[in-house]
C-alpha cells in the first residue's frame, strides 16, 4: 500500500464529465489499496474569468481581494470531486487550504509555504477516506487567504507529499509528461522518461508552465519523488529526479528548449556612460517592486554615450516605461526611452552544456541560417538565452530542436528515408 499525492489540474477537472473521469482514476488507486490525496486546480479557464471581472471593476485591486477572489475557483471543484467520489461510493471529504492547515507568508498573490499540519488529513486517511484539497491556496498567520501564484496547485501537491512523507506525487495534466519543449509549439517534440530536478528549475523558469518553479523546488529540497502524467492517457509520464539516479546515462549536450512570452524589452538610448547609471535607471524601478531580469549595457568609449536594455513582465511593461520617461530620463539629464513588448526569450537548457564550448555559436548560427535576429543574449553554465521577435518564436524553436537533436526518433527516421 503507498501514498500517493494526485494533483488534477485545470483541464482535467474543466467539466461535469472530466471530473467523473477524474474520480474514476481515483477510485482506482483506492480499490488497489493506496491511500490518496487528491489536490485540483480551478475548472481551465475559472481563474482567468475572475482575474478579468476584479479588472472590469478596479484597475488596481489589492492583493487582499485578489485572494479572496480567485480562491474561489478552487472551492467549486474540491466539493465537486468530493461528490463524484461519493456518488462512487467512495469516501471522500474536500477541505481548503485554510481548513487543511495549509501555513503561508503574507505575500498576497505570491505567497510561500512554510508549514502544513497533516494530522487531520492522516486521521482521514487514516479512515479510508480520500482527501481532497483545494490547490493553489493557503492561509496567514491573520487567518487571511492568500494565493501561491499561477499554476500555484503544482506546488500545494508537492509541499503536502513532503509534508506527509508520500510515496509519489503525481501531476496529472493535459500532456503525457515533461517534454524536450513544449509540444503544443513544436510537434517533433519528445518525451523525456526522466528530467533531473537541476534541468526542470531552469526549464520552468525560463517559462516552461507544466510545473510551477516552487513545485520542483520544494521536490528538490525534500527529495520527493515527483512524476508529470496525462489525466487522459495511461502511461509512465516523466519522472522528476534527483541528478545522481541518472548519472550513468550519457547526458546529452541540450535536454530541452524553453520560451517565455510574457517579457517585455525597455531601451534607455544615449545615456551618459559614467559609474551609477545602471543603478540610476534600475533603482525605481526596483523600489515600485518590478523585477528585472535580462540587462544588457552596451560598452562605449570612456565619457561617451551607451545604451542600457533589459526585460521586465509584460504586465510591468507600461509602468516601467511610465517610470523610465518621468523619473529616470529627467534625473540621467538626457536619454531617451524605446520599448518592445512582441518579443519571445528562447532558452536552450542542459546540464551538459557545462563541458561544453560551442553551444552558444551553434544557436547563433542556426538562427542566423532562418534569418532571425537576435536582440539579447544571456548565459549561464547551464542555460543560454536569446531574446527574439515574437513572430519568430515556432521558427526559432523547431529549427533549433532539430539542429540539437532532440527531434522524435521517428521523425529523425522518415527524414532518413527521404
Ligand atoms: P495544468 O492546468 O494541468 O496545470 P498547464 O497548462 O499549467 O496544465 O501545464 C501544461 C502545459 O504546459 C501543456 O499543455 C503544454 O502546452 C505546456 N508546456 C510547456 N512546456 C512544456 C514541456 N517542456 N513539456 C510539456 N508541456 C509543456
Ligand atoms: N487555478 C490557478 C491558476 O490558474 C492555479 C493552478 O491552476 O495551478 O493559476
Ligand atoms: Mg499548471
Amino acid at each position: 500500500m503507498a501514498l500517493y499525492v494526485q494533483k488534477f489540474g485545470g483541464t482535467s477537472v474543466g467539466s461535469v464529465e472530466r471530473i467523473k473521469a477524474v474520480a474514476e482514476k481515483v477510485k482506482g488507486f483506492r480499490d488497489q489499496g493506496h491511500q490518496v490525496v487528491v489536490v485540483v486546480s480551478a475548472m481551465s479557464g475559472e481563474t482567468n474569468r475572475l482575474i478579468e471581472l476584479a479588472s472590469q471593476i478596479n484597475e488596481e485591486p489589492t492583493p487582499r481581494e485578489m485572494d479572496m477572489l480567485v480562491s474561489t475557483g478552487e472551492q467549486v471543484t474540491i466539493s465537486l470531486l468530493a461528490m463524484a467520489l461519493q456518488q462512487l461510493n467512495v469516501r471522500a471529504t474536500s477541505y481548503t487550504g485554510a481548513q487543511v492547515g495549509i501555513q503561508t507568508d503574507s505575500a498576497h498573490t505570491r505567497a510561500r509555504i512554510q508549514r502544513i499540519e497533516t494530522d487531520e488529513i492522516r486521521e482521514d486517511l487514516d479512515e479510508g477516506q480520500v482527501v481532497v484539497v483545494a490547490g493553489f491556496q493557503g492561509v496567514d498567520a491573520e487567518g487571511n487567504i492568500t494565493t501561491l501564484g499561477r499554476g500555484g496547485s503544482d506546488t500545494t501537491g508537492v509541499a503536502l507529499a513532503a509534508a506527509l512523507g508520500a510515496d509519489e506525487c503525481q501531476i496529472y495534466t493535459d500532456v503525457d509528461g515533461v517534454y524536450t519543449t513544449d509540444p503544443r509549439v513544436c510537434d517533433r517534440a519528445r518525451r523525456l522518461s526522466s528530467i533531473t530536478v537541476e534541468e526542470m528549475l531552469e526549464m520552468a523558469s525560463l517559462g516552461s508552465k507544466v510545473l510551477q518553479i516552487r513545485a520542483v523546488e520544494f521536490a528538490g529540497k525534500y527529495n520527493v519523488p515527483l512524476r508529470v502524467l496525462s489525466s487522459f492517457e495511461e502511461g509512465p509520464g516523466t519522472l522528476i529526479t534527483t541528478e545522481q539516479e541518472i548519472t550513468d546515462m550519457e547526458e546529452p549536450l541540450i535536454s530541452g528548449i524553453a520560451f517565455n512570452q510574457n517579457e517585455a524589452k525597455l531601451t534607455v538610448l544615449n545615456t551618459p556612460d559614467v559609474p551609477g547609471v545602471a543603478s540610476q535607471i534600475l533603482g525605481p524601478i526596483s523600489d515600485a517592486n518590478i523585477e528585472v531580469d535580462m540587462i544588457v549595457q552596451n560598452v562605449a568609449p570612456a565619457g561617451d554615450y551607451t545604451d542600457f536594455t533589459f526585460t521586465v513582465a509584460k504586465s510591468d511593461f507600461r509602468q516601467t516605461q511610465r517610470i523610465l520617461q518621468e523619473k529616470v530620463i529627467p534625473e540621467l539629464g538626457g536619454g531617451e526611452v524605446r520599448g518592445d513588448d512582441k518579443i519571445v526569450k528562447v532558452s536552450l537548457v542542459g546540464v551538459g552544456m557545462r563541458s561544453h564550448a560551442g553551444v552558444a555559436t551553434k544557436m547563433f548560427r542556426v538562427l542566423a541560417d532562418e534569418g532571425i535576429n537576435i536582440r539579447m543574449v544571456s548565459t549561464s553554465e547551464i542555460k543560454i538565452s536569446v531574446v527574439i521577435d515574437e513572430k519568430f518564436l515556432e521558427l526559432a524553436v523547431r529549427s533549433l530542436h532539430t539542429a540539437f537533436g532532440l527531434d522524435r526518433d521517428d521523425v529523425n527516421e522518415e527524414k532518413n528515408q527521404h
